[in-house]
C-alpha cells in the first residue's frame, strides 16, 4: 500500500531565458493545487525547437537556478539537460517519477500551445498515468481542449501576462530593456554573458 505525501509540480521549458510568466505560472498552480515543491526542468535538445539556434543548455540552466533560488519551494532539475539527445517529455517524467519515487504524485505543467499538442506527442497515455496535466493559458494562446482526457488534465488561468522568452530575446538584441519581465539575476546574467546579442 502506497500513501502520496508529496506533490510536486514540474515546470518543463526551454527556459531561453526564464521570465516572470513561467515563476507566475508555476506559484499560481502551487497554491491551486496545494504543492509542496516545483521543479524546473529546462529542456536539453528542445526537439520542438529543432534547427532553431538555443542558448547553451547551461546558459539556461543557470538563469533558471538565479530565478528560483529565492522561493523555497522551487528547485531545478538537471535530469533533461544531462539525457543525451532530444528531450521527450515522457522520458522527463521516467526520470522523475523514478528519482521521486511512489509516495510522490506529479503534475506536470504545461502552456496552452504546448497542451493544444499533446495529443501528437509521444506514449501519450504513459505520460498521463505518471502525472495529473495542468495547462496554464496565457494572453493570445487560447486553448482548444479538444481530444484531451479530461480526467487527465486541468486547465488553470493565469493573470495576464504576455511575456514571452521570443520577446525577450528580440528585445535584448533591439536594445530594449527587460528589466521587469525576467528577475533581476536573470537581467544581470544575460549581460555579463552577452546572450542574444546579433
Ligand atoms: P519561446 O517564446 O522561446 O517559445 P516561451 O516564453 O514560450 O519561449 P518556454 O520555455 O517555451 O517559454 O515555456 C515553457 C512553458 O511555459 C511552456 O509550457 C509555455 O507555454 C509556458 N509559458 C511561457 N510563457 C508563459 C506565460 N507568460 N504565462 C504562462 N505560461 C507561459
Ligand atoms: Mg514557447
Amino acid at each position: 500500500m502506497s500513501f502520496v505525501t508529496r506533490r510536486v509540480g514540474v515546470m518543463g521549458g526551454t527556459f531561453d531565458p526564464i521570465h516572470h510568466g513561467h515563476l507566475v505560472a508555476a506559484s499560481e498552480v502551487a497554491a491551486k493545487f496545494a504543492l509542496d515543491e516545483v521543479v524546473f526542468v529546462p529542456t536539453g535538445q528542445p526537439y520542438h525547437k529543432a534547427g532553431k539556434t538555443v542558448s547553451d543548455k547551461e546558459h539556461r540552466y543557470l538563469m533558471t537556478v538565479i530565478a528560483t533560488a529565492s522561493n523555497p519551494r522551487f528547485t531545478v532539475s538537471r535530469a533533461d539537460i544531462d539525457r543525451p539527445g532530444e528531450t521527450y517529455t515522457v522520458d522527463t517524467l521516467r526520470e522523475l517519477s523514478e528519482a521521486y519515487g511512489e509516495d510522490t504524485e506529479l503534475f506536470f505543467i504545461t502552456g496552452a500551445d504546448a497542451l493544444t499538442q499533446i495529443i501528437n506527442w509521444k506514449n501519450v497515455d504513459e505520460m498521463f498515468s505518471m502525472a495529473h496535466f495542468v495547462g496554464v493559458t496565457r494572453p493570445g494562446h487560447e486553448l482548444d481542449i479538444e481530444g484531451l482526457p479530461m480526467q487527465a488534465v486541468s486547465l488553470l488561468q493565469i493573470p495576464a501576462l504576455a511575456i514571452s522568452s521570443t520577446d525577450c530575446r528580440a528585445r535584448v538584441q533591439d536594445g530594449l530593456p527587460v528589466w521587469y519581465l525576467v528577475p533581476d539575476g536573470v537581467v544581470q546574467y544575460i549581460a555579463k554573458h552577452e546572450l542574444y546579442r546579433k
